[in-house]
């Protein structure tokens, strides 16, 4: 035997853990406390002399995630071993302090029974280490991109998380099942996502959709650790297995699309509006208060809603056109738009351009005396505007309450001979039918 390993005895182990790592800490699990057997270093103000060992974890956890907030209790259900471990366990952290400085920490837990574990916490101060750590591509892209990663087996129907530092074949014992996991997350994902994320986690989708070696995912809005809704994909990716039919085993990850999603949802909404509106008088075009008619009617045939339409038409715009030119018609065109905006602005009304000098508005919530009321009040600021150029300028209205036996076609011809009445009987007047 080597000479130089006879020397070596308990003590000489146990000091060189003391001069070697930075703290050491014993954990009783089942009354959820740790005891510090010695700290130094950071760890001396980091970490308490005792106290609640889940809240140590957490607090390890989320300055993994270089947040000072908490974990949102909902969040937890994504950390199945929060708090319990078994087996060893280690694991690289990265430490974040207030003032900004990071630390690389290795986290080596042993159970010693059941009950208690130790935890061996060492600052990794290697330099060079430090910087493959902070700046390794590979994690660096795991952590910002997979919030969170885990083996699904559904037919065993159980989880096992995968490390978060490192995508890896090292699992880790959960007890959650996959069928109770699913409704703990659900809670997590934005109300209206909710009915599609149970719909693709379910079981019996997953084992039908999903051949061997193939992947599926999912864009949805969930909570993060601080409990605002981000953008996520979920993603299923089965096991390639020789055994399809009975073999049904899935990664699952969750990714963070958020910046991407919430850039490419403003640019969409701007297309959306682009693809809405009239040009000329930015209200909204053919297209959509068409669209916003049909959808009217479907309301009134629900049952418990009013909604009115009107048909606005200037009066002799022709004219207008022929004595000041076709400039002048489309600038007393706009001005008639805005008109018909700023008069309707804090009512809970939709404006669209039929065509020429038609217009079109949809009024939510108001039987035909309602709208009437607002229409002679459209017709008076109107008839009293002074417009640039084509000076006084009148227009009449034609409007119908529609009726839960009404059909778009209904309700657009009783509206059409409303306004042929305006005009038949004089002009700058409305009638309704
Ligand atoms: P009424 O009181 O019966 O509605 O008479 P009107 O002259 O307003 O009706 P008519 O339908 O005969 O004429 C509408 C005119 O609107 C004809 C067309 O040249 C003009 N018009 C339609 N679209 C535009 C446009 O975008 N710009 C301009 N400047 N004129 C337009
Ligand atoms: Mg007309
Ligand atoms: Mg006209």
């Amino acid at each position: 035997m080597d000479v130089n390993m006879e020397k070596f005895t308990m003590e000489n182990v146990a000091e060189f853990i003391k001069n070697n790592v930075d703290a050491v800490l014993i954990v009783d699990s089942k009354a959820d406390t740790f005891k510090s057997i010695f700290r130094k270093g950071m760890f001396e103000s980091f970490i308490e002399d005792s106290g609640s060992y889940t809240n140590l974890i957490e607090k390890l956890w989320f300055h993994f995630n270089e947040t000072m907030d908490k974990i949102t209790e909902d969040y937890q259900v994504f950390i199945p071993t929060f708090g319990k471990f078994s087996g060893k366990y280690s694991r690289r952290l990265k430490i974040v302090e207030d003032d900004g400085t990071p630390h690389a920490i290795q986290m080596t837990i042993y159970p010693i029974n059941d009950i208690n574990y130790m935890i061996v916490l060492d600052e990794l101060d290697n330099s060079e280490y430090m910087k493959d750590f902070f700046t390794s591509e590979k994690v660096t892209t795991i952590q910002n991109t997979y919030l969170f990663s885990m083996y699904i087996d559904l037919v065993k129907d159980t989880t096992s998380s995968l490390s978060i530092t490192e995508i890896s074949d090292e699992t880790v014992h959960s007890s959650v099942k996959y069928s109770e996991w699913r409704f703990m997350i659900v809670n997590m994902i934005w109300p209206d996502d909710q009915a599609l994320f149970m719909e693709r986690t379910d079981p019996e989708y997953l084992k039908k959709n999903l051949l061997p070696g193939r992947t599926a995912s999912f864009d949805c809005l969930m909570q993060n650790l601080e409990g605002k809704y981000i953008w996520v994909k979920l993603i299923f990716s089965r096991s390639e297995t020789t055994n399809k039919d009975e073999d049904f085993r899935y990664v699952f990850m969750v990714q963070d699309i958020h910046e991407n999603s919430v850039q490419l949802m403003s640019t969409l909404k701007k297309y959306e509006e682009l693809a809405s509106k009239d040009a000329l008088t930015d209200v909204f075009n053919h297209g959509r208060i068409e669209t916003e008619l049909y959808n009217a009617v479907e309301i009134v045939h629900k049952g418990s809603r009013k909604v009115s339409v009107m048909m606005f038409d200037i009066d002799f715009f022709k004219n207008v056109n022929d004595k000041f030119g076709h400039a002048v018609g489309d600038m007393t065109l706009k001005h008639f738009a805005y008109m018909l905006k700023d008069y309707f602005k804090n009512i809970n009304a939709v404006i669209g351009r039929w065509g020429g000098e038609e217009f079109v508005v949809v009024y939510y919530d108001a039987d035909a005396d309602k709208a009437k009321e607002a229409a002679e009040g459209v017709r008076k600021v109107i008839s009293e505007e002074e417009f640039k150029v084509a000076g006084t300028v009148t227009c009449s209205a034609g409007i119908t309450e529609i009726t839960t036996e009404d059909s778009f076609n209904t309700a657009f011809e009783r509206m059409d001979k409303a306004l042929y009445k305006a005009k038949s009987e004089g002009r700058n007047c409305i009638r309704v039918f």
